[in-house]
């Protein structure tokens, strides 16, 4: 059975492999986007991380008629009301810009104490039926932590470098191990709630 993981991150891809292979989901073969007929991605403009995901996780099970995960994520700062939130990877403006968005978050909490902050993560799963119905699942993963003061560590991505996981021992998001952060993270327990409804198709 086929399952179109709707992201252009290839370690979105390797991420949903390891976490059916861990709860030893077999015949399900994952494709990229480069693996199928190239189709407009659509636009981000939900206001939540579920409307986003579910948008992303549509538009490639109506071009391709295959089943589609995919997922929509950002942090969250408790003292910033949840921002930046779905805007997350445009937070200073420009799409991406990771060093930008991270000097922006860091300067407008420069002088608040509280600092409780969580990577959060929606996972979508749509399955095209025969009756031209669509099958929708959703599942959230959250990530707690704190907001550091200064930038720590290399590996990841994002905002990474500026978040202490409760659970890290008091290293950064930055400062894990791929294997150590997919354990942990908000897209790996977003995907892992998944498993059985992906585990339902592949029957
Ligand atoms: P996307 O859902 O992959 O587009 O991620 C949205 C944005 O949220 C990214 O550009 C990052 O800024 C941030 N983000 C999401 N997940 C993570 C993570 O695991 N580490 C660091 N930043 C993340």
């Amino acid at each position: 059975m086929k399952l179109l993981v709707a992201s252009g991150n290839p370690k979105k891809l390797r991420e949903l492999e390891h976490v059916l292979a861990d709860v030893g989901i077999a015949g399900v073969e994952l494709l990229s986007l480069a693996d199928v007929a190239s189709y407009p991605e659509p636009a981000e403009t939900g206001l939540t991380f579920a409307e986003n995901a579910l948008i992303k996780a549509r538009a490639g099970a109506e071009a391709t008629g295959l089943a589609c995960v995919a997922d929509d994520s950002g942090l969250t700062v408790e003292a910033l009301n949840g921002m930046p939130g779905v805007l997350s990877a445009r937070w200073s403006g420009a799409h991406g810009d990771d060093e930008a968005n991270n000097r922006l978050l860091l300067a407008q909490m420069a002088d608040i104490e509280h600092r409780a902050a969580a990577f959060v993560s929606y996972c979508a799963l749509v399955v095209p039926s025969a009756s031209g119905e669509f099958k929708e699942v959703t599942a959230e993963g959250r990530w707690e932590g704190r907001l550091l003061r200064t930038p720590r560590g290399e590996n990841g991505f994002g905002y990474d470098p500026l978040f202490e996981p409760l659970d890290a021992g008091g290293r950064s998001s930055a400062e894990l191990t791929a294997e150590e952060k997919n354990a942990r993270s908000h897209r790996g327990a977003a995907l892992r709630q998944l498993a059985p409804a992906i585990a339902e198709l592949a029957r």
